[in-house]
């Protein structure tokens, strides 16, 4: 008998994971609480189980990708007792303390758990931009290279479950930052009847020139010197969000997304590091705990 890979959650993203293990040619099982969702992995070959009990009955990897961190627990709880040697690899996205939380749950009942963070879109899954941040098991993460390498380019964090979704949603801080700042700017030209799409247009290179900036910023943070050259002084960017609110204002703009950045800006100058670099806000947002 070939062993299967169950999945449990066959949400856009646990169909877009299954249907991977399917074209990679592995035996499949699936359940998803809203049966009719199983259909289309059905007509590709896959096993439709008609309860979470039937689906991990086998002995393979089982696969979780639901809505949060308590839709989880809903769906494994009841099943606890059948789960004892089974490696579980949740791509659920969850906190980072929910994860560990998950990875004890999992440890005192037997379970090998490999946590992950998928940095991709369903239609990207299997394709070379995608991307899963993982962390747990470095045994389980070896083992299911197979797998692991149907569905995008795998990287691990460590052994502290947390690890995969702390990096998760500190990438996603930047991301929606970013949009929200997109938005921001298409809200603005949008006033003056430049359609969002141009804008997008030129928006697109910018930011992705400004990318570049990042290991600048990096390097002063982990040196933790703010005063070096070539840095753009926390006054010079206070003054340039000061003339970015003024334009924000003129277009009739909310300026709720910028308003947060100026505030921390001043802040930093209040307490007297007007001449260091930008990259100084690290400071004021970092973690004292
Ligand atoms: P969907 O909303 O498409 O699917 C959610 C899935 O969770 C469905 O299978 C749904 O079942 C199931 N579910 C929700 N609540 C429960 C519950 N209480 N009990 C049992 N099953 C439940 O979401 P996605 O598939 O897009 O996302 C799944 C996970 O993947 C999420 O954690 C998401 O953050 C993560 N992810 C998604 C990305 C994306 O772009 N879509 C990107 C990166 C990560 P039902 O069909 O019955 O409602």
């Amino acid at each position: 008998m070939t062993t299967s890979t169950t999945f449990l959650g066959l949400g856009a993203m646990g169909s877009a994971l299954a249907t991977a293990a399917i074209a990679g040619g592995r035996p499949t099982v699936v359940w998803n609480r809203t049966a009719h969702r199983a259909e289309a992995l059905a007509g590709r070959g896959a096993t439709v189980a008609a309860t979470v009990a039937e689906a991990i009955a086998g002995d393979g990897v089982i696969v979780v990708c639901l809505f949060d961190h308590e839709s989880v627990h809903g769906v494994l709880d009841p099943v606890a007792a059948g789960l004892p040697g089974r490696t579980v690899i949740n791509l659920t996205t969850t906190t980072p303390n929910e994860s560990r939380d998950f990875a004890t749950w999992a440890a005192e009942r037997g379970v090998t758990l490999l946590d992950g963070a998928i940095m991709a879109v369903p239609e990207m899954i299997g394709s070379p931009g995608s991307a899963i941040l993982y962390s747990g098991s470095p045994t389980a993460f070896a083992q299911h290279r197979a797998l692991r390498d149907l569905w995008g380019t795998s990287s691990f964090l460590g052994t502290d479950a947390g690890m995969a979704s702390l990096h998760d949603m500190a990438m996603l801080a930047g991301m929606y930052t970013m949009f929200a700042g997109f938005l921001h700017g298409a809200a603005m030209v949008g006033a003056a009847g430049v359609p969002a799409a141009e804008f997008a247009q030129r928006q697109a290179p910018f930011l992705a020139a400004m990318v570049g900036q990042l290991a600048g910023l990096a390097a002063t943070i982990d040196a933790k010197d703010y005063t070096g050259d070539g840095q753009q002084s926390l006054r010079f960017t206070e003054t340039a969000l000061a003339t970015l609110l003024r334009a924000t204002d003129e277009q009739g703009v909310d300026p709720v997304v910028l308003e947060p950045v100026h505030d921390v800006v001043r802040r930093q100058i209040a307490a007297g590091h007007g001449e260091d670099g930008t990259a100084r806000i690290f400071e004021e947002l970092r973690s004292t705990r």
